[in-house]
């Protein structure tokens, strides 16, 4: 059996691993010319280690993430409202929290795959299922064959478009400002943080080198020319409310290190599998970042599916399991992650008041058992 996967981001890297492991044929097809380690930070969940460690990636992400034991909640005056242990999932399911730069998780994936195995500047235009194979075309008119086609081609996927033309992004409603900035002693170890306002909502973690992975989000129409030209700056100045710490943490940013981009999930899918082809990672299910799991969904797909590919006898058993096991659960994350952006972004004085009062009082417990249908 030979597969060809189309996209080398985070999902596509994650089942190259994996297929590697299980000595399964496959080539990796991507659209940019050179290895794109991009971004700012990104948090990876115990579930989603647990998948690293199946790959054989966790100790190098270990190496280079720094864990976790505390996520803490603010109001607008920086009291607090609530937190999350992280420990606990530890104790349960044995694996830290990480916060890591997002080059030094897709360096580690990357790493471990063959060169010969991954295409530069090869972008898929169009795919066809004939005579029990799959075709891909790319945009240099080259037309390949496999047995499957696995499509880890993000937000944007053109195979989520042949099979489901109507499942367009869909906008959030809040635009997001992310960055890295220096420590310099503001950030504690191992804690990671948001504040929510009318105003906006602002979040930060450390990372192991020093430094600190920040991100803002401000409620507004898609593609708001004023917010497109804002510089770090001006930014901060709208944060000062948090906190002389918040406003130069925005401020101290690098020009490099300063992303600005509009979110957006896809409404959850029915199937993420069409004959011959299955969807991964954002292309099957692109979720809003506030449960921080949009990566490490797509690397325990990339886990189910490599290990069913290897386990069933036919791709068409691997494909049902990989269904069964990953559909219930990522849809969820889309779900339930839109509905705390939608809390964490209320504006309304009626509700932030609601919010901040009724916060503290849910029980820990209750904030734990919240992520536990993460783990299957
Ligand atoms: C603001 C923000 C914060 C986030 N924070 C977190 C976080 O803390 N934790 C977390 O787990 N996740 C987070 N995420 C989500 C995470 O970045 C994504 O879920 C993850 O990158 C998805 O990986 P992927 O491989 O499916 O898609 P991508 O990373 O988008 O990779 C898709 C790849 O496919 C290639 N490609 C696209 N089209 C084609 C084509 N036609 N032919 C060939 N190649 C193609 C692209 O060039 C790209 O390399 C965040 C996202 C945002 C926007």
């Amino acid at each position: 059996m030979h597969i060809t996967i189309i996209g080398g981001g985070i999902g596509g890297l994650a089942l190259a691993n994996r297929l590697e492991r299980e000595g399964i044929s496959y080539t990796v097809y991507e659209r940019h010319a050179t290895f794109q380690p991009l971004g700012a930070g990104i948090g990876i969940g115990s579930n989603a280690m647990l998948a690293l460690t199946r790959m054989g990636v966790s100790d190098d992400v270990l190496q280079k993430g720094m864990p976790l034991h505390t996520q803490k909640f603010y109001d607008r005056n920086r009291r607090l409202l609530n937190t999350i242990d992280f420990t606990r999932l530890k104790k349960q399911y044995g694996e830290e929290t990480v916060t890591i730069e997002r080059a030094d998780l897709h360096e580690a994936l990357y790493q471990n795959v063959p060169s010969e195995r991954i295409q530069f500047g090869r972008a898929l235009v169009s795919i066809e299922e004939r005579d029990d194979r799959v075709f891909a075309t790319f945009d240099d008119g080259e037309t390949v064959a496999s047995d499957v086609l696995i499509a880890a081609d993000g937000i944007h996927s053109v195979v989520r478009r042949h099979y489901v033309p109507q499942s367009t992004p869909r906008y959030a409603g809040y635009t997001c400002w992310r960055g890295i900035s220096p420590n310099d002693g503001r950030v504690e170890h191992g804690v990671s943080s948001e504040a929510w306002s009318k105003e906006g909502r602002f979040g930060w973690a450390p990372l192991y080198d020093g430094t600190v992975y920040w991100f803002a989000c401000i409620n507004t129409k898609a593609d708001d020319p004023f917010y497109k030209q804002l510089t770090p700056r001006e930014l901060s100045y709208h944060f000062r409310h948090f906190g002389d710490d918040v406003a130069s943490l925005i401020e101290e940013t690098d020009d490099a290190y300063f992303l600005h981009h509009d979110l957006y999930d896809i409404r959850p899918l029915e199937t993420y599998t069409f004959g011959r082809v299955a969807l991964i990672g954002d292309a099957a299910h692109a979720t809003t970042p506030n449960m921080g799991q949009g990566a490490g969904q797509a690397i325990e797909d990339a886990d189910v599916l490599g290990e069913a590919l290897a386990d069933y006898s036919s791709w068409e058993d691997a494909f049902r399991h990989y269904e069964q096991t990953r559909r219930p659960i990522a849809n969820k994350v889309v779900s339930l992650s839109r509905q705390i952006g939608w809390a964490a972004q209320w504006e309304h004085p009626f509700l932030t008041t609601f919010r901040d009062t009724v916060f503290p009082f849910v029980p820990k417990s209750l904030l734990f058992w919240r992520l536990t249908f993460l783990f299957r």
